[in-house]
């Protein structure tokens, strides 16, 4: 059973040397619990979150532990009677080749629908935790009415991809705010967003006012920072700020300042709410019919970077902070 354990907690950025690499003997599943094969492992800006021992909504993955990860496998074994060899399953399990889930030593593990509505590599993307998290975060929180205008960050990745196609779906105008031209023009052109802002050479207060000319209602932030505070200048009366991620502060070393313009949010009557995925697990079923038949009709598109074999999994992580992909990002460690 080849493993990734945490090594050593990353200062700034991560590096291979944060892991340890193992191979320990597969292990046996007894009474209760099931053995699981990994076919996907899904690479999340959150591991590196769980790699710092900074406060946050788990446990920080300990020095020496399996590092933790979400993961789309298959029951090889089970000893568990609402399991069956061959069901196919996701669960927070780890970066190895076999886990042991349920029991009571095991990990939480939950079924995928079968037959599956939708290839397996969906579960990766739209169907798995980005998509939800993209769908509740920008429903339930965001709240967007038809002729709004939506803006979202990071958004040719994994969830920022989602949030725009569902609020087109809702009748908003969409503005995606990302790290290079050829996202910019996947988002408008393959996905339907009204238009696109690369951060890296656009003065984004001046591309903001033109691509949002009737300015802000919904910010869905998953990078605050720099991003943020410019956003923060056009947002309109009643705003909804759906508070997904921070990814331009998580390598940070030192204190991160606050949002500059944050009395914006006083003088907008603005709202921020935080949230975390993990709080919806009892409402995921909602997110997989709509998600499941949005995909199916073609009116939610996903791209997935699929990095193969777990040796590779220490190096790809680090895509996620240097933008070198497109969509979900996830290790193939096993076949379907
Ligand atoms: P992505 O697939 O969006 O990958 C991360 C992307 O962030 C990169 O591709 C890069 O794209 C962008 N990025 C990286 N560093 C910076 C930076 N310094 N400034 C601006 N953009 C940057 O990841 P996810 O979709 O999985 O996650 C997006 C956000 O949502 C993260 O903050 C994550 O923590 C959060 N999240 C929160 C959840 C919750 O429950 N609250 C659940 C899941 C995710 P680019 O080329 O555009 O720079």
């Amino acid at each position: 059973n080849r493993q990734f354990r945490l090594a050593s907690r990353p200062v700034g950025d991560i590096t291979a040397s944060n892991f340890e690499y193992r191979e320990e003997p597969i292990p046996q599943p007894s009474d209760g619990e099931v053995l699981v094969r990994t076919i996907y492992l899904s690479l999340d800006p959150t591991n590196r979150i769980w790699m710092s021992d900074r406060p946050q909504y788990m446990p920080p993955v300990e020095i020496g532990q399996v590092m933790r990860g979400v993961v789309i496998g298959v029951v090889e074994e089970s000893k568990n009677p609402d399991f069956q060899k061959e069901d196919l399953v996701s669960g927070v399990l780890g970066w190895q080749d076999y886990a042991l889930a349920l029991g009571n030593t095991g990990l939480g593990i939950s079924k995928l629908p079968s037959p599956l509505p939708c290839p397996l590599s969906a579960f990766v993307g739209p169907l798995g935790a980005t998509g939800f998290t993209a769908y509740f975060g920008l429903l339930d929180i965001g709240q967007p009415k038809s002729g709004e205008t939506i803006v979202v960050s990071a958004a040719a990745g994994a969830v920022g991809s989602v949030v725009g196609q569902i609020a087109k779906i809702k009748g908003c105008r969409v503005v995606g705010i990302t790290g290079s031209n050829e996202k910019c023009r996947w988002l408008v052109e393959e996905l339907g967003f009204d238009d696109a802002i690369n951060y890296k050479t656009a003065d984004l207060e001046t591309a903001l006012a033109k691509s949002c000319p009737n300015g802000i209602d919904v910010y869905f932030d998953n990078v605050g920072g720099a991003i943020l505070d410019a956003v923060l200048t056009k947002i309109n009366l009643d705003a909804r700020i759906p508070l997904c991620g921070l990814i331009s502060t998580y390598n940070a070393t030192e204190p991160v300042p606050g949002p500059y313009n944050y009395s914006q949010i006083l003088m907008q009557r603005a709202r921020v709410q935080g949230f975390i995925i993990l709080d919806y697990s009892s409402r995921f079923g909602e997110a997989i019919k709509d998600i499941g038949q949005w995909v199916n009709e073609g009116k939610i598109k996903y791209a997935l970077e699929i990095v193969e074999g777990l040796e590779n999994a220490p190096l790809a992580i680090l895509k996620l902070f240097n933008g070198n992909k497109i969509g979900k990002l996830a290790v193939k460690v096993s076949e379907e």
